[in-house]
């Protein structure tokens, strides 16, 4: 092979290492891309730290309407149970119980909203934990998917890389820095020859050089400095 041809296999190397470690890399962020499942997971937790404040408010709601009832019905037992004689504290009593029974339907009212939060509370964290396992198992799966697939570039990189040393190895430290410093500024190093024109920025290139070309001389384009390359 010649020393062109040597240094366009390298940059066919080159290229392929470049694709298969952007792909490695993009493998390797979506194994570890876990930011739906947290966030589903620290939505649930504020859902049921949350619930878990509506249920003490509903408990002390409760309480507060049995002793409200509680009070009544003391009252109420007083004023119907014919101990107390005494017309003043009657009237007394049948103020403050008339006064207390106004507050119980509020109370009531207060229990049924505390209820019914309660009730919608537990619909939505239902969902989020339904939402959870959804993405639990789309994280399961994709692990499963992508674990083998992470090896596979891995093996398909490590066999590149030892092509790529061994081939380098063959060809001067001169003509790869040559390589290298086009590779830098032109993407592209080294380019074949085709009907007499460079494929690297397609002017004619010189009988003189063409022929140099074949005889296997490592020349570049006179116009955009790339390595020419003929097949
Ligand atoms: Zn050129």
């Amino acid at each position: 092979m010649s020393l062109a041809g040597q240094l366009y296999r390298l940059q066919q190397l080159d290229l392929e290492l470049q694709e298969n470690q952007q792909e490695l890399d993009k493998v390797a962020n979506q194994l570890s891309d876990n930011k739906a499942l947290v966030a589903a997971e620290s939505r649930i937790a504020s859902q049921k730290e949350h619930l878990e404040d509506a249920k003490k408010r509903q408990k002390s709601s409760e309480w507060e309407l049995e002793d409200l009832q509680e009070k009544i019905r003391q009252i109420d037992s007083r004023l119907y149970g014919g101990k107390t004689k005494d017309p003043k504290e009657l009237v007394n009593l049948e103020k403050e119980v008339k006064g207390l029974k106004s507050q119980v339907r509020p109370k009531e009212d207060a229990l049924l909203g505390f209820m019914s939060q309660i009730e919608e509370m537990e619909a939505g964290a239902k969902t989020t934990a339904g939402e959870l396992e959804r993405l639990k198992e789309e994280w399961e799966q994709r692990q499963q998917t992508l674990r083998p697939r992470k090896s596979e570039i891995e093996t398909v990189l490590a066999d590149l890389k030892g092509e790529r040393n061994r081939l380098a190895e063959q060809i001067s430290s001169e003509a790869i820095s040559i390589y290298q410093r086009i590779s830098l500024t032109m993407g592209q190093a080294v380019v074949k020859v085709e009907r007499g024109r460079c494929l690297g920025c397609h002017i004619t290139v010189a009988t003189s050089q063409w022929q140099k070309v074949r005889a296997g001389d490592l020349i570049q384009c006179n116009n955009c400095s790339r390595i020419l390359y003929l097949e």
